[in-house]
């Protein structure tokens, strides 16, 4: 049996937040009541001239270096010249003959656990087009949308599977909307776009077969599934000796499945030519250097500083990395801290966002350093789990730090070893046909003695070693 392999692109539109339009000075904010942001320029009317924003230009570049790639300092805007309602000059200017980046890369990990770099091709700048609603026959039109500034990612054919895609996808988000702040990240109003070019070869192949683009995955949850059931009907195909047809197809998440949307038949011709309107794009490499000093520390460098500074575990350093303010939580707490470094992220990855919103994380109350000192108990066995989760309870009710809670609060006192043992003796003692069971090779009756013991401990011992405490009374009573 062939085992086959995926040939995955993407094309990701990041729809850029800027005051202005692209090439207008409307507002760029499209929330606002319909038709309300458009002028002659974003309409379309004839003998209206562009006027390219400069923040557009300042973040698209922000972006580029965040993403790895080599800024262009002439770079072209360019007609793409095809008809269709919602774009009523008839062509969207774009950057295609000199984008304004050229190869990125973006690490993802793969399935057998080892990163791998995926390539970017191209980071070019253009408009979006108006806003079209079906209404039964008729169409609705919103040319708030019109002219808004647009990014296009447009990655290698070097991802392999539907959850590279999602992970890839995810990291460019978290970058344009977490890190850079660039980007609304409204998924629902398209504000990040995916569309997934997507053929199979027989694993270890260099060839490229005939794709299928599927358009429109906008949602982390439908991108892995759609892709991955696109390779799998291609290769159901190819088994039983049918060919591929070059199509865009859309995920259906209903019957979860992609669809036939139209057959490609030839290419496009969009007869691209250059801008008249604009001209040519030059920027300084002074003004590239200065934006990326700008630039935050980024998700790739950042994984491999934590990992190495904190040996935290994959699942923390996917939290810490996708929520920056809740990374930045841990490290005041963990700077403050002689506690180690995995209780307090245990408790702020776990308790902490198990009370707070992690994407509303700049709001808690509770500071780091209480979650610091928090830990500090824990890990000196000061107090227990269960009296720890008290403690939490409290200090965020209260305000207080953990240390003088457990001071002035007799409860979280801990008992001495010696008091533990006197605890383990005297509920041993006082059953003895639970004893004899034990010692008849009924084990697991250490539960029960345990138990028994916290209990009468109230909850004040340390579990471990009570129970070390109980089995040793328990077996003394063997001889
Ligand atoms: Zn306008």
């Amino acid at each position: 049996m062939t085992r086959y392999e995926a040939v995955i692109g993407l094309e990701i539109h990041v729809q850029i937040q800027t005051a202005t339009k692209a090439f207008c000075r409307c507002e760029g904010d499209y929330n606002a009541p319909p038709n309300r942001n458009i002028c002659p320029v974003c309409t379309g009317a004839p003998g209206a001239l562009p006027v390219l924003s400069d923040e557009f230009v300042a973040r698209a570049v922000r972006l580029c270096l965040a993403l790895g790639a080599r800024v262009n300092l002439l770079s072209t805007f360019d007609r793409k010249n095809y008809f269709y309602p919602d774009m009523p000059k008839n062509y969207q200017i774009t950057q295609f003959f000199t984008p304004i980046g050229s190869e990125g890369r973006l690490l993802v990990t793969g399935a057998d656990g080892v990163e791998r770099a995926i390539g970017i091709e191209r980071i070019h700048m253009e408009e979006d087009t108006a806003r079209s609603a079906h209404l039964g026959e008729r169409t609705l039109l919103n040319f708030n949308r019109a002219g808004l500034p647009l990014i296009e990612v447009v990655s290698h054919p070097d991802l392999k599977s539907g959850e590279e895609a999602a992970q890839y996808f995810k990291k460019i988000y978290d970058i344009a909307v977490k890190y850079l702040g660039i980007c609304r990240g409204n998924m629902e109003e398209g504000n990040l776009r995916c569309d997934a070019n997507i053929s199979i070869r027989p694993a270890g192949s260099t060839a490229l077969n005939t794709k299928t683009e599927v358009k429109n995955v906008n949602s982390f949850a439908f991108i892995a599934k759609a892709i991955d059931h696109e390779i799998e009907r291609q290769i159901a195909i190819v088994e039983a000796g049918g060919e591929v047809e070059s199509e865009t197809r859309l995920w259906n998440p209903k019957l979860k499945r992609t669809e036939t949307m139209r057959k490609k038949s030839g290419r496009n011709d969009y007869r691209y030519f250059n801008e008249p309107d604009l001209g040519p794009l030059r920027i300084t490499a002074e003004f590239v250097e200065e934006l990326r000093t700008t630039l935050p520390e980024l998700p790739d460098d950042k994984r491999r500083r934590l990992r190495e500074a904190y040996g935290i575990n994959n699942e923390q350093l996917d939290l810490f990395i996708g929520y920056p303010a809740v990374c930045e939580y841990f490290e005041r707490a963990s700077s403050s801290a002689t506690a180690s470094f995995s209780t307090i992220a245990a408790w702020t990855s776990g308790e902490l966002l198990r009370v707070e919103d992690k994407e509303n994380f700049g709001a808690v109350q509770t500071p780091p350093e209480h979650i610091a000192s928090l830990a500090r108990l824990i890990d000196t066995k000061k107090v227990n789990g269960p009296q720890a989760k008290e403690i939490f309870a409290i200090m965020r009710e209260t305000g207080s730090d953990p240390e003088e809670i457990v001071k002035n609060d007799p409860r979280f006192t801990a008992i001495g070893d010696d008091e533990t043992a006197a605890i383990a003796a005297a509920v041993v003692a006082d059953h003895p046909a639970e004893t004899e069971k034990y010692l008849g090779g009924r084990e697991n009756l250490l539960g029960f003695f345990v138990g028994q013991a916290m209990k009468r401990a109230k909850g004040k011992a340390d579990p471990a070693k009570m129970s070390e405490l109980v089995k040793k009374e328990l077996t003394n009573r063997k001889k």
